[in-house]
C-alpha cells in the first residue's frame, strides 16, 4: 500500500516533528566514506594497478603455459574476508601469488590446450571503461549508446557469417549460455510443448559439445531424443546418415525437430558439412542450429570461409568472441536468422519497467536474452575492433589455420607419430605409437609429463576409444617459432619416456 505523503516540500527537512538522528547519520556517512577514494587514493590505485598490469603483460609470454601447483591456490583462503580492509600492495600480492600464476596461463603463446582464449589487452581497457562508465546495457532507454554499440556488433557478426538483415542476437556471457538460448528459440519457433518432448528428436554427433545436452536438460527438455548421427570418417556428421535417420524417424511417427551442427568441434576441430545439412534441414522443415563457438569467427579469413560454407543458411548460430576473437572470458554471442523469433522466445517485462523503451529505436538485449541487468560487454569487443580494425583479426585467424596445417605436416614426419584428419581449422589430433606396450597408456603418460613440465600445454581426448593428443592453435600470440619449440618439447618427452 502507498502511504499518503503529507510533506512534499523539496527543501531540507526543517520540520521539527520528523525526528532525525543527525549523529547516527554522520557516523554512518563517515564509516562508508572510504567507498569513494580521495584524489590521493585514486592516484595510488591507478599507479599500482598499472604497474602490476604492465608487469603481467611484459611477462605473460615468458611464464609457463601451465603451473601444476601442489597447493592449488589454497593460500588465498589464509586471507579471509574481514571487517577491515588490507592494503593495495597486499591485495596485489595475493593476486600474484595465488591467482595469476597457477593453473593454465591462457595468455601464453604455448597454451595449445582445449580451445585457447583471451589475452587481448585492448579488451581489458574496454572492460575498465565499461565499469567506470557504469552504463546499464540491458535496455535502450537507459543506455542508448551501450545498446546501439551491442546491436552494432551483432549486425557486424551477422554480416561476417552471411546472415540477412532481419537477423538479431545479443552478446552472452559465453557459448554455453548462447547455445541454451538458441535451443529455447528453436523450441518456441516450432511451438513444442512438454507433452511433445519425448517424441521430439535432436540430431547431433558424438563430437557435439556437451553444453548442448546440458542446455536441453536446463530447458526442461531432458526427455527429447538425442540421435547421434554417424560420421564421415573424419569426425564430421554424415549428411547421408542424417537424412536416413530423419526419414526413419518420420516413418516411425516421431517429430524430427532440431539439428545441432558444429562449425568446428571442440574435440577435433572438424566442421560438419553445413551446406548438405542446411538443405536436409530445409527439405524436412527442421531447425538448424550451428554451434560455432570455436570456429565461426574463422569466416573472417578466406581459408575459413571455404570450410564454413553453408553456415549462413542456419536458423541460429553461436560464436564465442572470447575464443577466436581473443577477448577475455565472459563473451559469447547468439545470432538468430529471424530476430522476431528470438524476441518472442525471450520477450517479457515487469510492470516496473513500463517507462522504459516507449521510444525504442533499437531492440534491447533485455528482451532478446535471459539477462536483465547485464555486463556492458559490448565495450570490450568494440574498443579493439575500432582501435585496430578488422584486418589484423583476419590475418591472425588465417595464420592460425596455416600454423595448424604446418604442425600437422611436421608431426606426420616424426618417427612413430600418427596424425588424425587434416585440420579443417586450427586443431591437430595426433598420438605417438610406441614400439612396445599400450599406446593409450603411453599417450596418457606423455600428456601428464607435458603438464608437469608446463612450458607448453596440450590436452588429450578420446576418439573411438583411442587416446589422442590435441594441439589447438588459437592464441593471437602463437607464431611459427612457438609451434617449433612446442613440437621439440613434445619429442623430447617422447624420447624420455622411451628411455625410461
Ligand atoms: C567452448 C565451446 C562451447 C562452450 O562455450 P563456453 O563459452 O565455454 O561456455 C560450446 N561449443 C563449442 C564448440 C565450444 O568450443
Amino acid at each position: 500500500m502507498l502511504r499518503s505523503v503529507k510533506n512534499t516540500k523539496t527543501q531540507p527537512n526543517t520540520n521539527a516533528d520528523i525526528p532525525v538522528n543527525y549523529e547516527l547519520l554522520a557516523e554512518l556517512e563517515r564509516r562508508a566514506s572510504v567507498l569513494e577514494p580521495n584524489a590521493q587514493q585514486l592516484d595510488d590505485l591507478f599507479t599500482k594497478v598499472e604497474e602490476y598490469a604492465r608487469q603481467h603483460i611484459a611477462n605473460v609470454g615468458k611464464t609457463p603455459a601451465f603451473v601444476d601447483s601442489k597447493d592449488r591456490s589454497v593460500g588465498l583462503l589464509s586471507s579471509p574476508i574481514t571487517e577491515a580492509g588490507i592494503s593495495l600492495e597486499a591485495v596485489l600480492q595475493l593476486l600474484y601469488d595465488h591467482v595469476d600464476h597457477k593453473g593454465i596461463n591462457s595468455g601464453s603463446p604455448r597454451y595449445l590446450g582445449y580451445i585457447p582464449a583471451g589475452g587481448l589487452v585492448h579488451s581489458a581497457f574496454g572492460d575498465f571503461l565499461a565499469a567506470i562508465g557504469g552504463r546499464y546495457a540491458g535496455v535502450f532507454h537507459s543506455a542508448p549508446g551501450a545498446v546501439r554499440m551491442e546491436n552494432m556488433l551483432v549486425r557486424w557478426m551477422a554480416e561476417v557469417v552471411g546472415y540477412p538483415k532481419g537477423a538479431g542476437g545479443y552478446l552472452a556471457s559465453g557459448g554455453s549460455i548462447a547455445n541454451l538460448s538458441g535451443i529455447i528459440t528453436a523450441r518456441e519457433a516450432h511451438g513444442l510443448r512438454s507433452i511433445d518432448y519425448d517424441r521430439s528428436i535432436v540430431y547431433l554427433t558424438k563430437h557435439t559439445h556437451h553444453c548442448v545436452d546440458k542446455a536441453l536438460r536446463i530447458a526442461g527438455m531432458g526427455s527429447c531424443v538425442r540421435r547421434k548421427v554417424g560420421e564421415d570418417g573424419h569426425c564430421r556428421m554424415s549428411g547421408d546418415a542424417l537424412e536416413k535417420r530423419i526419414t526413419a524417424d518420420k516413418a516411425a511417427g516421431l517429430n524430427p525437430w532440431l539439428i545441432v551442427a558444429s562449425a568446428g568441434t571442440t574435440n577435433t576441430g572438424m566442421v560438419d558439412p553445413l551446406e548438405d545439412i542446411a538443405s536436409i534441414a530445409r527439405a524436412n522443415n527442421l531447425w538448424l542450429h550451428v554451434d560455432g563457438a570455436y570456429g565461426a569467427f574463422f569466416a573472417l579469413c578466406p581459408e575459413g570461409q571455404t570450410v564454413l560454407s553453408g553456415m549462413d543458411k542456419s536458423d541460429s548460430l553461436v560464436l564465442d568472441p572470447h575464443k577466436t576473437l581473443f577477448l577475455p572470458f565472459g563473451t559469447g554471442a547468439l545470432l538468430v536468422r529471424d530476430r522476431n523469433v528470438l524476441g518472442s522466445a525471450h520477450g517479457s517485462r515487469g510492470v516496473y519497467m513500463l517507462d522504459m523503451d516507449s521510444d525504442a529505436h533499437e531492440l534491447s538485449p533485455a528482451y532478446l536474452s535471459p539477462e536483465l541487468s547485464k555486463h556492458f560487454r559490448g565495450l570490450r569487443m568494440w574498443l579493439p575492433l575500432k582501435l585496430l580494425g578488422v584486418a589484423p583479426f583476419r590475418a591472425a585467424l588465417s595464420e592460425k589455420i596455416h600454423l595448424a596445417r604446418y604442425a600437422y605436416e611436421r608431426i606426420q614426419s616424426f618417427d612413430g607419430f600418427q596424425v588424425g584428419s587434416r585440420p579443417d581449422l586450427s586443431i591437430v589430433t595426433y598420438r605417438y605409437v610406441p614400439k612396445r606396450g599400450d599406446a593409450n597408456l603411453f599417450n596418457q603418460k606423455l600428456v601428464r609429463n607435458l603438464h608437469a613440465d608446463g612450458r607448453v600445454f596440450v590436452s588429450s581426448t578420446r576418439i573411438h576409444s583411442t587416446t589422442v593428443l590435441r594441439l589447438a592453435v588459437g592464441s593471437f600470440r602463437t607464431h611459427l617459432n612457438d609451434i617449433d619449440v612446442s613440437l621439440q618439447i613434445l619429442r623430447d618427452h617422447v624420447e624420455e619416456l622411451n628411455n625410461s
